[in-house]
């Protein structure tokens, strides 16, 4: 056994074997997968093996569809057969509202180019005689995804591995990780059977490796325990059972007929398959309990739990009703394992928190439809740097450190719980609400806010109604336009033509000073620094020259600086932004880095008349002219006092109005937020939510962190020209050039139907040819139209070039209009007074 390789996998579940395979095939020759137990030994062997390919995620989507094209060459290759049935898969609808949703996936499968048709009832009843449409509205029909044998892909996968030279060692299991500057020293215990357990040995062994990866499933707690940081991924009991033979399945199959697809039944929770003449029941139910809060136990190996038949018998009924022939089949076999959930259902993948060359691949609820891209994305980020898609949304640090093992532990039980449910794009769950609050939440809610979790802050959405009851975000929500979107419409105008007041709290803040400081920004940017006093906008690339964080960097001093980024990603910036400064320190000098997330408070007003609101409060020797733009110019930053609070004003809006971003400390929120509501008393201020401010800033082509700009885009190809310095060198400017622009950013005005806007996953055509998609998407209450950006093909991407987006199944008209196409000289944002 080798004790020194180039990367060490611990796990060979699904996951950590595809991993392993792929750095192998990517070029590492020097690869070791460990096994405490039995390869599949955890989670994957009790798996039913569906391969659902249909996502609302772009990157998730593309995972899967990577594995879904590998496992079919598997067997070429290994001369293993995984048992992959290509058998379709059926997403029925019970309600118009599922058939919306569909059609929502479906436009995101098309951005990836995953085919899929829709069905009526009848269409269905056509072709799968056994299914009773009764109540069906119809289906989507995706045919090229199916079902594999879970354990025989991870054999195949093995088998595949080893003839690329992996070393694949069963029953060590990884019990200790010490980095020491270039390696990890990993000690490995030998493992053997005790009584039906499976206990550590005397026997230890420490192996040297550049890389480590961990994908120990169900042990994810003690993986994470042993790395000293948090990973939120805690296993759920998951449910199947297994029918006997049903005879009226058994002849549709004996007259030739081909196997039925997938069936799913979001509405009864379920999915129903084939399983050798009978069916198996997949359910997602409700109450169904976190497990292995703290670790699993001994005496946990590849066993199942108790089948708890009351959870599921309201979809068993189900499943009678939807396929009636099997009413008189009985309970062949039961399936009742622990499936690892996270807090928001998608997979923790990448570097982990605060280590070097420590990667996670933790937390999979469908690890063998991810297995396969997984290992295929996550070794192009090993092997290249990055991968050819956007991982953030994986990325595990988009959890910081308030999050705890209760969060995590009831989070990943609403998400189970939630993977049925009608899942609109203006979602919000409740679990675990409200946790991380400032302090004028509670003034906010009184005043009729409707919250979104941001990162486990809250942050308001919206204004409703002052009497609105517990159940109105609930009901507000839409595939289309929701009961929300009238108030954010006033919310938008408000800002537009009078003053509005947004909570921007939720943005991370980070301050970056001492001797190395200023020469480090330089680098880790793209922009030039701005000047003492002075505001630039900036991004900092990733070394594959793709955009990584986007900040808006105050220069408070020579060598002091205030950076801003998005609320969301206050964890995966501090981790970039600090192994970037360790590593450039001894090159530029000491540079210190602070999280001053939580001190600071942001409220950004902006408006025709905010400089009026703000002057009734300001005190200054001269408050008449404390605001005017030779006092206060725009793109600057200005320590000033509102009544009592003192505040560091940054003249920027977020909105493309005249406006100013007003960072205060903490405790002082609830005073400055009552001084700004009397004084905006006058003025009619509204108070203003995020989904106003998201629809606004498209009007002034503001990219936005996760939808433009990510780690699969370049600034360039973001089209940010303006804001990339090429006459200074910088982290990832080569790999920008080289790169070129392979699509480009656009804003678009569309006549979309009546009753929905795009959401920002829709596809792009010219005439019948696919050329892009949209990033985001909205209202513009200026031009009266539906608004978005996107991405489309370069050469297209021209003022005036007409296209079609793809929305609730029909191509709708839409017209790539000029950079910021509200007010595009910045006049109003300039204005003076
Ligand atoms: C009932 C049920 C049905 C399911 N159906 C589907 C489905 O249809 N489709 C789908 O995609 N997914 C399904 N899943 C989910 C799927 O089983 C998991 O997502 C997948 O198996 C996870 O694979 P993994 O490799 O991450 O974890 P695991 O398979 O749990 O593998 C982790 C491995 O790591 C080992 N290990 C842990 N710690 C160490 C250590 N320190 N040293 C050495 N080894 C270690 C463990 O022994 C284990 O073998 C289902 C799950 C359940 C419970």
């Amino acid at each position: 056994m080798k004790t020194d390789v180039k990367a060490l996998v611990i796990g060979g579940g699904a996951v950590g074997t595809s991993i392993a395979y792929h750095l192998a095939k990517a070029g590492w020759d020097d690869v070791m997968l460990l096994e405490r137990d039995e390869l599949t030994s955890g989670s994957t062997w009790h798996a039913a093996g569906l391969l659902p390919l249909f996502n609302m995620s772009f990157a998730t989507t593309h995972i899967h569809q990577y594995s879904v094209e590998f496992y079919k060459q598997l067997e070429a290759e290994t001369g293993l057969n995984a048992g992959f049935a290509v058998v379709g898969n059926l997403r029925m609808a019970q309600t118009k509202e599922r058939m919306d949703e569909y059609m929502v996936y479906a436009t995101t499968a098309e951005t990836c180019g995953v085919p899929y048709e829709f069905l009526t009832p009848d269409e269905i009843k056509a072709r799968w005689p056994l299914i009773n449409t009764e109540t069906l509205e119809g289906a989507l029909y995706h045919q090229t995804d199916g079902y594999i044998n879970p354990a025989d892909v991870t054999m195949a996968m093995a088998k595949g591995a080893r003839q690329r030279g992996v070393e694949i060692v069963r029953r060590l299991q990884a019990d200790a990780f010490d980095w020491n500057g270039t390696h990890w020293d990993v000690t490995c215990t030998k493992m053997i059977e005790k009584g039906g357990n499976l206990v550590p040995s005397d026997e230890q062994v420490v192996i040297t490796a550049e890389h480590v990866v961990t994908a120990s499933g169900n042990h994810a707690q003690r993986t994470a325990k042993m790395l000293g940081i948090k990973i939120p991924a805690i296993p759920v009991e998951h449910q199947f059972i297994v029918t006997d033979v049903d005879p009226a399945l058994q002849k549709w199959r004996k007259d030739g007929n081909p196997e039925h697809p997938v069936i799913r039944d979001a509405d009864a929770q379920s999915y129903v398959r084939e399983e050798r003449g009978g069916w198996i029941l997949g359910v997602y139910e409700k109450d169904a309990p976190a497990v292995f809060e703290y670790g699993v136990p001994d005496s946990f190996r590849a066993d199942l739990f108790p089948l708890a038949l009351d959870r599921i018998e309201e979809q068993y009924m189900a499943m009678i009703h939807r396929i009636p022939s099997c009413e008189e089949s009985g309970l062949k076999d039961d399936f009742n394992g622990p499936i690892c959930y996270t807090p928001d259902g998608n997979p923790l993948v990448g570097p982990a928190p605060g280590l070097r060359n420590m990667w996670l691949a933790e937390g999979f609820s469908f690890g063998i439809t991810a297995a396969g891209g997984t290992g295929y994305y996550l070794a192009q980020m090993m092997v290249n740097g990055e991968a050819e898609i956007d991982m953030a949304s994986l990325d595990p640090k988009r959890y910081g450190t308030w999050m705890t093992t209760e969060y995590a532990a009831r989070k990943n039980e609403e998400c189970y719980d939630h993977v049925y449910i009608l899942h609109h794009p203006d979602e919000e769950r409740p679990a675990c609400r409200p946790l991380r609050t400032a302090p004028a939440y509670d003034r906010q809610k009184e005043r009729g806010a409707q919250f979104g979790f941001v990162n486990g802050w809250e942050r308001p959405n919206y204004y409703g109604p002052l009497d609105a009851p517990e159940t109105f975000d609930h009901d507000a929500r839409s595939f289309r336009r929701g009961g929300w979107w009238s108030h954010a419409v006033d919310e938008a105008k408000a800002i537009r033509e009078g003053v509005g007041l947004i909570d921007a709290t939720a943005f991370t803040k980070h301050v970056v000073k001492g001797p190395g400081a200023t020469a480090f920004l330089d680098w880790f940017t793209c922009n030039k620094l701005p000047k003492v006093g002075r505001i630039n906008l900036t991004y900092a690339l990733t070394a594959a020259g793709t955009t990584r964080t986007e900040y808006t960097i105050v220069r408070n001093g020579e060598n002091d600086y205030y950076l801003v980024s998005a609320g969301a990603w206050t964890a995966y910036d501090a981790d970039f932004l600090r192994k970037c400064a360790e590593d450039k320190a001894p090159e530029f000098g000491y540079i210190e880095i602070q999280d001053v997330t939580t001190q600071w408070g942001v409220f950004a007003i902006a408006g025709p008349k905010s400089r009026d609101v703000l002057n009734a409060v300001i005190k200054d020797a001269d408050p008449a002219t404390a605001l005017s733009n030779k006092r206060f110019p725009w793109l600057s930053a200005r320590k000033i006092e509102l009544g009592m609070c003192p505040v560091n004003a940054i003249r920027v809006a977020y909105t493309g109005e005249l406006g100013w971003e007003l960072h205060h400390p903490m405790e002082m929120q609830n005073y400055l937020f009552d001084l700004l509501e009397k004084a905006g008393e006058p003025y009619g201020m509204k108070l203003v939510g995020a989904r106003a401010q998201n629809w606004l800033r498209q009007e002034k082509s503001y990219r936005a962190f996760g939808n433009e700009l990510g780690r699969d885009a370049t600034p360039a190809e973001a089209d940010l020209p303006r804001f990339i310095d090429l006459s200074k060198e910088f982290q990832g400017k080569a790999e920008m050039e080289a790169i070129g622009v392979r699509s480009k950013c656009v804003t678009l005005l569309i006549d979309g139907p009546s009753d929905a806007d795009p959401w920002g996953r829709e596809a792009l055509y010219d005439g019948e040819t696919k050329i892009g998609r949209l990033t985001s998407g909205g209202y513009s209450v200026h031009f009266g139209r539906s608004i978005g950006m996107g991405y489309v093909r370069p050469d297209l991407a021209v003022v005036g070039q007409k296209l079609k987006v793809k929305m609730l199944n029909q191509l709708w008209d839409c017209e790539i209009v000029e950079d910021s196409p509200y007010d595009p000289k910045n006049a109003t944002i300039r204005i003076d007074g």
